[in-house]
């Protein structure tokens, strides 16, 4: 087990990542292609904060330079998800197990729905012992939290049709648009990876007027998680 001194943290918006970003001391910042990677100490450990933007695009260049630029010993992605598993209620937490990118297929001309290829991956596993403190930790906080798979694409699910095909597919728990990017970085770069993702809409009809409603109290709810997470790594 890699110990962590030095922990990347990325999530697409202001609401899930700048409270985190303004607890950091000594902070500094780096810009690069646009996005602020701030950088300084939390609970004795370096931390390197960055909001990425929305979508996969965004969130590969983000976790790519963080990885090229900082060295970072693990990354961390927060933020707030729709979800497809009928237990998970607003503002639960997801605990990535393995991250799918739903919207990538190549399917017509044979391959498995989802696959990565080159590196012929679907499931792109996150680090066990990362997953198994974020638990440790969501217990810690007396969060409501279930391991889980999170399918990623670049699509605001928001209709029952989607929602079944994503959980037909891949037995997703969760849906939003960044992670499995972020993990296919990690993954080409052997970097530990986890998620922490907290239940902002239920990804149906219903998910146009849920998400603005919740969404900022799930990334809050992200951020003291990820908080934690830094204190018991
Ligand atoms: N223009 C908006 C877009 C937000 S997209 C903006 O810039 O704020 C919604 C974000 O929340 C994405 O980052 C995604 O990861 C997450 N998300 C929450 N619920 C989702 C759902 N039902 N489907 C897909 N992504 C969702």
């Amino acid at each position: 087990m890699t110990k962590i001194n030095t922990v990347g943290v990325i999530a697409a918006m202001q609401i899930e990542i700048d409270a985190l970003k303004a607890r950091l001391e000594n902070s500094e910042t780096v810009t690069i292609s646009g996005i602020d990677y701030v950088s300084g100490m939390l609970h004795g450990k370096k931390v390197i904060a960055a909001k990425c933007g929305i979508g996969k695009v965004f969130a590969a260049i983000c976790a790519q330079t963080m990885i090229i630029h900082f060295a970072p010993d693990c990354i961390i992605n927060t933020g707030v998800a729709g979800a497809l598993n009928k237990e998970l209620h607003i503002c639960d937490i997801v605990v990535g197990e393995k991250t799918v990118q739903h919207d990538m297929d190549t399917s017509p001309i044979g391959d498995p729905v989802g696959l990565v290829s080159g590196i012929n991956v679907v499931f792109f596993e996150n680090d066990k012992n990362v997953a198994d403190v974020i638990c440790k930790s969501a217990e810690k906080l007396g969060f409501a939290h279930r391991r889980g798979i999170i399918a990623c694409g670049d699509q605001f699910v928001a209709d029952s049709a989607t929602k079944e095909k994503i959980v037909k597919n891949f037995g997703a728990d969760a849906c939003e648009m960044e992670s499995a990017a972020m993990a296919q970085a990690c993954y080409i770069n052997n970097v530990p990876f986890g998620v922490i993702r907290a239940i902002s809409d239920g990804a149906d009809d219903g998910a146009n007027m849920d998400y603005p409603t919740f969404a900022k109290i799930a990334a809050e709810k992200g951020i003291a998680l990820t908080d934690e997470f830094i204190k018991n790594i």
